[in-house]
């Protein structure tokens, strides 16, 4: 189907959205689940997402629902999940203007930052959405979002991979779940960490057309490691394993224990061995500066890649996709503070 223009005024001057033929696919997650014995687990949900769009129906709007095999709690989600929602959409990328994606909200972060970076050389709208509460309860938050979701893919059309959640839509790879509860289950950086000076990369089409093409998700594990009082050499070592990739969460903008014996020696091993290891910060506002104080120098020292206002979840997907790419570790090395999605700002 031709790309129609995104909105044109209504009768009463509103924006309509244009005719589209979108594919819903379910994931899984507390949207469709139902009770069981041993608490809230994954059900069957197409014929009741179908019953939810049917009456009234969304102007304009076109649909197939897709149910993925097994609908999976999102807790449980792997690359490999990230991978198997990949290959749901490529199937189907010629034939649909756009896609929605039901997920659970725990990794949904995650999922949407895989899927932005492997959808990151095209533009069809993506949009990622769930619920706090089954459609099975009677104050279930899943059918505003799903329409949400739709309608705001609709009148948007977003150009890469988002998540709309409690009324607000953010860029997928800026979002954090902030609350296990309440409506609004995400927040996205990318005003926070704006707000402390730089501007929102746009997406760079000249670099991710250098970048080799992607080829998959894999089992490749790449770990996240947190940094806390306490942390030795010996468990930061183990954490880290030998392994192509880890994404350290260092505290501030970049610090680290650094005086505790053997800690930076463990990092400069790693990356010594070829180990692309990439600074986070623990905060929600702010970002990487290594070499602002004493007890970050040494991280810069030992290696370590400044991660700038990246998520946890964007980086750790984002290594995922720069390795899926077949490219080498000191080419993620740069590439990953290179923004590609939206996913990290630029200082201004
Ligand atoms: N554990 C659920 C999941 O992530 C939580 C949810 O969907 O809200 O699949």
């Amino acid at each position: 189907m031709p790309y129609l223009p995104t909105t044109t005024a209504g009768d009463a001057g509103h924006p309509v959205a244009q005719e589209m033929t979108i594919a819903i696919i379910s994931t899984g997650g507390t949207f469709g689940m139902e009770a069981s014995a041993r608490g809230l687990r994954p059900a069957p949900v197409a014929d009741r997402i179908d019953l939810l769009l049917r009456s009234p129906a969304i102007p304009g709007l076109a649909y197939t629902v897709v149910e993925l095999a097994p609908q999976i709690d999102s807790a449980n989600a792997t690359p490999l999940a990230w991978q198997q929602i990949v290959d749901a959409i490529e199937e189907r990328y010629e034939d649909f203007d756009g896609f929605v994606i039901v997920h659970g909200t725990d990794t949904m972060t995650y999922s949407a930052a895989a899927v932005a970076f492997a959808f990151s050389d095209r533009r069809k709208p993506i949009v990622l959405t769930g619920a706090q509460r089954p459609l099975s309860s009677e104050r279930s938050d899943g059918p505003l979002n799903l329409i949400g979701a739709i309608e705001h893919l609709m009148l948007t059309r977003p150009q890469t991979a988002e998540i709309y959640f409690g009324g607000v839509g953010m860029n997928g790879t800026r979002a954090v779940k902030y609350s296990t509860t309440a409506d609004r289950a995400f927040v996205s950086t990318a005003t926070a960490r704006v707000k402390s000076g730089g501007a929102n990369s746009a997406a760079r089409p000249n670099i991710i057309r250098s970048i080799p093409p992607f080829g998959r998700y894999s089992d490749l594990e790449i770990p996240v490691v947190r940094v806390y009082p306490g942390i030795s050499a010996r468990t930061l070592s183990a954490m880290l394993g030998d392994l192509p990739a880890a994404v350290l969460e260092c505290y501030g903008y970049g610090n680290m224990p650094a005086a505790t014996p053997g800690l930076l020696d463990a990092i400069a091993a790693a990356s010594g061995r070829g180990q692309v290891i990439v600074a986070v910060s623990q905060c929600v506002e702010g970002r990487i500066t290594l070499g602002a104080s004493e007890v970050s120098t040494g991280l810069a020292e030992a290696g370590v890649t400044d991660g700038a206002d990246l998520t946890t979840e964007a980086a750790l997907a984002k290594l995922h996709y720069l390795f899926g790419c077949g490219l080498s570790a000191s080419e993620v090395r740069e590439l990953v503070t290179i923004g590609l999605v939206g996913e990290l700002t630029t200082r201004g």
